[in-house]
């Protein structure tokens, strides 16, 4: 066995942690660590999904036509520049696999998604972390990181954990500034709960040949159980990523669903719409309790605290409420909660157990 050994970076990935689900003494313990939508996917996406349990015996479509052209329809992209993976974690997969090896350089922002240093690593290329200006990603920091050795930038806009987005002419800038041999990855899993009109990263995909954008069904289509999740970018790029991509890489009850869901937008606006309401009032609520947070364009918020300790004693107190935050102390944030923004009764639970926690109260 002693000379049995994975591929040089392997050892060094940490395993990602998802969010917590369990409140020891809660049977239904209010889940609000994986940013999940808490109205669920549309009830055609359901239907959908039951209809084709009834043919699980044949393969799946191999090219994800139909999910290709409802996407295009529906975001006006062409659909031979869209790649489906196996959630939009997938397509980060294949872009480090595809771009980025032994000697290579993957750049992330200080706060951004734990997936790119573990894709960059899989792959066995350098990952690097360029630090932001409280909690917002820094163009001229991450041009200044560049090297010769860049060969992939990723840009969570809006981020997680931070919420915090960049508008477009600065994102414009980067792509702009990118050394020659670097690709810019847009990630847009919360596109949707950004700006009036924000598209997430689509029209500089569309125009850059070093850009791309990342879309997913697991946040706003409330559909993280199903991973599902796309790409948009130059067809050179789409090409390359399609030859690493597994021919059945996604089920065929996935692409039934994603495409129903894609195809209801009323539901999309309405969780939009709740998401943007509740969010303002839950961030409000918790700042007037001394737990500010950034102005957030995702579907949750990251309050402050006094410090790593005050946080663990407010996540504690949530749990013994049965409530399930998410720490990120992993994202380099131990004295921050990131907090799933929640239907109405859930928000207003939130703010009741904080207030209980402030005023020391029990639960
Ligand atoms: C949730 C999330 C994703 C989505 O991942 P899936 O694999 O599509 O579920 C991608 N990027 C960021 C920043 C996220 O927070």
């Amino acid at each position: 066995m002693a000379g049995i050994a994975p591929q040089p970076g392997i050892m060094e990935i940490a395993l990602y942690k998802g969010g917590g689900s369990v409140a020891p003494g809660h049977a239904q313990p209010l889940k609000l660590s994986s940013n999940e939508n808490p109205h669920g996917p549309s009830p055609a996406a359901q239907e959908a999904f039951r209809a084709a349990a009834m043919s699980l015996a044949l393969y799946p479509s191999t090219d994800h036509a139909g999910l290709r052209a409802a996407i295009g329809a529906v975001h006006g992209l062409d659909p031979a520049r869209i790649i489906c993976g196996v959630g939009s974690d997938e397509i980060i997969t294949f872009l480090c696999q595809a771009y980025a090896g032994p000697g290579d350089e993957v750049l992330h922002t200080e706060h951004g998604f734990l997936m790119y240093r573990i894709s960059a690593l899989a792959a066995g290329a350098t990952p690097v972390a360029v630090p932001e200006t409280e909690r917002v990603a820094d163009v001229d920091a991450i041009l200044a990181a560049c090297t010769p050795a860049t060969r992939l930038v990723f840009l969570a806009n809006p981020n997680n954990p931070t919420g915090t987005m960049l508008p477009e002419v600065e994102v414009a800038r980067l792509a702009v500034g990118l050394p020659g041999r670097a690709l810019l990855v847009l990630d847009g899993a919360y596109a949707e709960c950004g700006p009036d009109g924000f598209d997430g990263g689509a029209r500089l995909a569309g125009t850059r040949e070093n850009v791309v954008m990342l879309r997913t069904f697991s946040k706003i289509y409330g559909l993280g159980g199903l991973r599902v999740g796309w790409g948009y970018g130059p067809q050179a790029v789409i090409d390359v990523l399609n030859r690493v991509r597994g021919p059945f890489n996604l089920s065929a009850p996935a692409l039934a669903a994603a495409e129903a869901a894609v195809r209801d937008q009323d539901h999309v606006a309405w969780c939009r719409a709740e998401n943007a309401r509740l969010r303002d009032w839950l961030a409000r609520e918790l700042a007037a309790l001394q737990m500010p947070s950034d102005p957030s364009f995702g579907n949750f918020i990251l309050i402050r605290l006094r410090d790593s300790d005050e946080a663990a004693a407010l996540d504690a107190h949530f749990l013994a409420a049965g409530i399930v935050v998410r720490r990120v102390s992993a994202y380099g944030l131990p004295q921050c909660l990131r907090i799933t923004v929640g239907d109405a009764g859930g928000c207003a639970r939130v703010r009741d157990a904080a207030r209980a926690f402030r005023t020391g109260a029990a639960g």
